[in-house]
């Protein structure tokens, strides 16, 4: 007959087999730089993969993107959520930036996006390798991102970049939540620049500063190949202006853009503070100016 083995017998088979407890290379020293900081270091429509430090917006709210090309990190102990990675050569940036704030890539939960061009969703695929985060996209732009080209609806088809094609893990739809513990993300569906825009917006609370609400509002710019006429896709063109006055409707303490010039954030960071300089409102006035200009050219054979 076997001898039954003891359970102490067997913890001592299990310790001496166990691999030895990993230790984590320690991180640097968080490195970041005052919003003031960060804005004497970048011009107004900088280069879209220029380099630029990351720094707190607000709470656990960080700008990661480049100088030209916003990335947006909300941290939370049990993951963050990034949104949007840059360009494919950007995203070397927000990673290196992410690390700099003392985080780690695999730390990063979920990435959300604003709109899907290469020049806000083209560091996708590498940004997935590099973190194993889950994706989670609108419908439409979920088709551009496994295909990793834009489809013949978007008014600027023809003349993008094409991007490495990348899984999306969840479909997100307008008036979503993405939660993490210090924070609810909620999507609204902002068609125009493109088919498949999410603009976010949640609340930070920061103990001293107290809480803000927090827009990440996609570009909503009438921009597109020379062929393409807004005024020829009424539906197209009925949902863009609905978007704008969804965008308008928004309360927002801290308006963020995909293009940070879009919405002045280096004159307002330059001043010390994102709170205020350019309302929610303010932001749809002048889209809305932008979109009747470009109506008005159509309109006169332009
Ligand atoms: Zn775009």
């Amino acid at each position: 007959m076997f001898a039954k083995a003891t359970p102490v017998a067997l913890a001592t088979l299990l310790a001496a087999c166990a691999p030895p407890i990993q230790t984590p290379d320690p991180l640097p020293e968080p490195e970041q730089v005052t919003m003031a900081q960060w804005a004497s270091g970048c011009e107004p429509w900088d280069e879209w993969d220029k380099p630029a430090p990351p720094f707190r917006i607000h709470g656990n709210t960080y700008y990661v993107g480049t100088c030209g090309i916003a990335a947006i990190l909300v941290a939370g102990p049990q993951g963050h959520i990034l949104i949007d990675s840059g360009t494919e050569a950007g995203a070397e940036v927000v990673l290196a930036n992410i690390g700099k704030l003392g985080f780690r890539p695999n730390e990063i939960a979920t990435i959300l996006h604003s709109h899907e061009h290469f020049d806000h969703v083209g560091g996708f695929a590498k940004l997935k390798a590099a973190t194993g985060a889950h994706i989670a996209a609108s419908a439409a732009a979920a088709a551009v991102l496994r295909s990793g080209e834009v489809g013949p609806d978007d008014p600027q088809a023809g003349t993008l970049d094409a991007m490495a094609p990348v899984a999306v893990d969840v479909i997100v739809a307008d008036g979503d939540v993405v939660r993490t513990e210090t924070a609810n993300l909620v999507a609204t569906a902002t068609p125009g620049h493109t088919a498949g825009a999410l603009s976010w917006q949640w609340q930070d609370c920061d103990g001293r500063a107290g809480c803000k609400t927090i827009v990440y509002a996609d570009s909503l710019s009438p921009v597109s190949s020379d062929a393409y006429r807004f005024s020829d896709h009424p539906a197209y063109l009925a949902a863009y202006r609905h978007s704008v006055a969804r965008v308008r409707a928004l309360q927002c303490d801290i308006l963020l853009t995909p293009h940070p010039s879009a919405s002045k954030m280096l004159e307002r960071a330059a001043a010390g503070s994102l709170v205020g300089g350019m309302s929610c409102a303010e932001y749809a006035d002048a889209l809305e100016a932008r979109l009747k200009e470009r109506l008005a050219k159509e309109a006169a054979g332009g």
